[in-house]
Order: structure tokens, then sequence, then C-alpha cells
């Protein structure tokens, strides 16, 4: 697969110099190729990164270790467009989240991406929570979201009949998306501008030299074959000029593996799983906005989430698990599972503000892990973006901690790269 990708990508750009060389140092022979960019994940943040390369003239190769783009996070979160509220004043969230929104909004009406601007209510279901919305009434007035309101719960639950709150504060800026619609055309953009996708190829490691990153590659079955330990070689070595490391969830146990990036740049990870349950057996959605409590630690809240079929969504919940071991994260091995028993919290919470919602009503749905640099009890950590300014390796980029609002945010994660580092 990447043989062929090479081919590609090299057929495009013989002005460049595409050569081979043979490495000594290895004791046996391992394929060099000099590469202008590569992005290290075909997710959304990834993808967004490598069409606006292309779309700027540069050659790019994008690679997966998955069979296909968008198997990570991309695929398991809420598809919400999120507004900007919360995140700290000045913050990358706050900053790429209302940059991204108005580019997504953009791209999804030029590019006839689905999508809709339902709106959403936070509601604060009891009297000591109303500070608390008070307090995100502000924060989201300071990061210059549009069109935020206080209002009064009687009027709330006028539009909202199932709903039962105190106060509520509507966000009519928010909106939901069609994930797999706009990761299908900023793939086929991307490609189309020159961008060739190689899947089923694992970055396993790399290593520096002359202050330039040189990425290991393999493909993925041999790691799937090699019983738990890496091959004794990678099968390519590649010397980009650029190199994106937008890996998600493996973004810092790849860079740990980077020989001669120091290790105290890299923060550390955590992960926490979110649950998704499902309403059946109901024919019509029980609310025309999504519904969000307020928030708690580690996540935003179980919250109402429709997507664009009517499915009405619940979650996701918050729960924090135990990382994997280099091998399986790139694999994607995390535990995704959806424990049934969890159902019993949901119906607990969903019930503060739905008290209607019936009994044996939730089925299981996915799960998505959030890639976080701060754990329990930690303030909430930012995107973190390290170029050669933080660990002087020429041509690195490293992606942490990119979870909510990852997606609403990626094209103006996408811009600020290609601005700042190419
Ligand atoms: C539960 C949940 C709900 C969310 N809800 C929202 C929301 O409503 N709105 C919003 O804006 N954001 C939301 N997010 C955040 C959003 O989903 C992510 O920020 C976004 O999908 C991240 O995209 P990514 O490209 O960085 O990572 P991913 O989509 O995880 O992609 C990483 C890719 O890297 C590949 N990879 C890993 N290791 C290697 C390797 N060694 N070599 C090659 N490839 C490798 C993987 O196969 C994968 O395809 C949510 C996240 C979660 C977990």
């Amino acid at each position: 697969m990447l043989k062929r990708a090479l081919e590609g990508v090299g057929g495009a750009r013989r002005n460049l110099g595409w050569r081979s060389w043979r490495t000594r140092s290895l004791g046996t022979e391992v394929p060099k190729e000099r590469v202008e960019c590569v992005v290290i994940g075909a997710g959304v943040v990834g993808t967004a990164v490598a069409r606006e390369l292309a779309l700027r003239g540069r050659e790019v190769l994008v690679l997966d270790s998955a069979p296909t783009f968008g198997t990570g996070n991309t695929s398991r979160n809420s598809e919400v467009i999120h507004a900007g509220i919360y995140y700290p004043p000045h913050s990358l969230k706050a900053t790429f989240c209302a940059r991204g929104r108005d580019l997504l909004y953009k791209y999804c009406s030029e590019h006839n991406i689905p999508h809709k601007l339902i709106g959403k209510l936070i509601v604060a279901t009891s009297n000591s929570e109303i500070p608390k919305l008070n307090h995100i009434l502000i924060r989201g007035t300071e990061n210059g979201v549009p069109g935020l309101r206080m209002m009064e719960g009687s009027e709330a639950m006028r539009i909202e009949p199932e709903l039962q709150c105190l106060k509520a504060i509507l966000s009519p800026f928010t909106g939901i998306l069609d994930t797999h619609s706009l990761m299908l055309s900023l793939v086929g953009e991307a490609e189309n501008n020159g961008a060739t996708f190689s899947y089923n190829t694992t970055v396993i490691g790399g290593h520096v030299e002359q202050s330039r990153i040189c990425l290991h590659i393999s493909e993925t079955k041999c790691l799937e074959s090699c019983n738990g330990s890496f091959p004794s070689q990678p099968e390519m070595t590649l010397i980009p000029d650029l190199v994106v490391n937008s890996a998600g969830l493996s973004a810092p146990v790849l860079a740990k593996r980077f020989n001669g990036l120091q290790n105290e740049v890299i923060p550390p990870a955590y992960y926490a799983r979110g649950c998704y349950f499902t309403l059946f057996n109901m024919k019509i959605p029980p609310f025309e906005h999504l519904i969000y409590p307020i928030p708690v630690e580690g996540g935003i809240g179980v919250h109402v989430t429709l997507d664009l079929d009517g499915l009405v969504k619940f979650g996701p919940d918050v729960e924090w698990i135990d990382g994997v071991d280099e091998i399986s994260s790139f694999l994607n091995k995390f535990d995704y599972s959806v424990h049934a028993n969890r159902a019993e919290l949901f119906y607990a919470d969903i019930r503060k503000y739905y008290p209607n919602l019936k009994n044996d009503s939730l089925q299981a749905g996915y799960a998505g892990i959030r890639p976080k640099v701060s754990g329990p009890g930690q303030p909430p950590g930012d995107f973190v973006i390290q170029g050669m300014e933080t660990h002087g390796i020429t041509g690195l980029v490293n992606l942490f901690g990119i979870e909510s609002p990852g997606l609403t945010s990626s094209m103006a994660i996408a811009e600020h790269i290609a601005t700042r580092y190419l």
C-alpha cells in the first residue's frame, strides 16, 4: 500500500529529487525516501491539514494505520458544531473553535455537506446550578459567541415542552453535521489537489538526523503479525520537510518513539471514555434543540444530541480509563465497549432535565475516548500544538489533546499549521 502510494506521489514530483538511499547503519537495507509533507493520521484534523497543505501547492502524503480514513474519534463523537462557549478566553480551544465553526459552516454550505443550525439550550435544573449557568453566559460572551441569551425556565419549556429546567442559555449558532460526508469531501479535495493517502500504513517511530525528523514506517499487517512486539526494523524511512503528528489518541505515544525528541516536552496522556445511549421506539424526537446540562469534570455533561436522521443520542459520560500498550494504540485497540449497566447512571442524569424519559427506552450505542492532557481532579487542558519553537526539531509539529471541540476546530487548526509552519 505504501509503495503504491509513494509511486503516486513520486510520479507527481520528479523535480524534487525524489530518490532512494540505502542505509548501512541498520545492517540491512531499509529504503529511505524524501517527501515534502507527511501527515500522520487520517482523522478529521489530519485530513483537514492535508487538504490545506495540498491547496497551498505542497506535496502531501497522509499515513494511517487503519484501512480507511476517519476510524478514530472522528467517527465516535456527537457531530456537533460547537459555538465556542465554555473555553477560557484566548485559549487555543476558544480561538480555534470560533474560527473553525465559521470555516466549517461556510465549507458545509459551499460543498453541500448535510448540516443544520439547530441551536442548543444549556439548562440549570436546580438553584445551585444557576450561578454556574450565569458564569457560562459570561464566558461565552467573553469568547464573542454570537446570539447567546439567558431565558427563564418557562420560556425554554415553552419551546421545548418535554424539558424541565429553571433557567436556560440559548445558543443559536450551535449545529450538527454529517461527519462522514465532511470527511469524504475533505479527502476528495485533498486528493484532487495532489495529496496521497496510504492506509494500512503505520508510523512506528522515528529518529532525529541533522535536527530533522526521519519517520520509521511499517505496514500495519506486520504489526498485527508480530505478536505484540515491534518489527526488528521498519520497512521504510521517510525524510519529510514537514511532519504533522495528528495521530489522535496515539499522538503522545508515537512522539515518545521519536528518538531525539526530548520526553519532557510531551504532555502526559490521560484517556476519558465517553459512552452514548440511543433512544429507541420513539417516532418523534422529544426535542428540537440540543439540550446540555451544566458541564461536569472531564466533559460537558450527558446531553441530548440529534443527528440529521432524527436519531436521538444521550452522552457522552466520563469514565477515566487506562491507556493501552504502544502497538495496541497504533492499531486502535482501545476499549470502546459500552457497558449496559451504565444505563442506570444515564437515566438518573437525563431525568433531571427530561423527566418523562421512559424506563427501558435507552439502548447501548457507541463510545469515543477523549485524548486528555490533564487527569482527574486537574484543571481542563488546552489543545497542545508544538513546533520547532518548543522542541527544536525542524519541521515536526505534534498535536496533543485534540479532544472536543476538535471536529469543529479542524479547519482552523489546519489553517494555523499551514500559516505558521510551512
Ligand atoms: C466522545 C467524544 C465526543 C466528541 N464530540 C465532539 C463534538 O460534538 N464536536 C466537536 O467539535 N468535537 C467533538 N469531539 C472531538 C473530536 O471527535 C476530535 O477532536 C476529532 O475527531 C479528532 O480528530 P483527529 O484527526 O485528531 O483524531 P482521530 O480521528 O482519532 O484520528 C487519528 C488517526 O490516527 C491514526 N493513527 C494512530 N496512530 C497511528 C500511527 N502510529 N501511524 C499512522 N496512523 C495512526 C488512527 O488510525 C486515526 O485514524 C468529541 C470527541 C469524543 C471522544
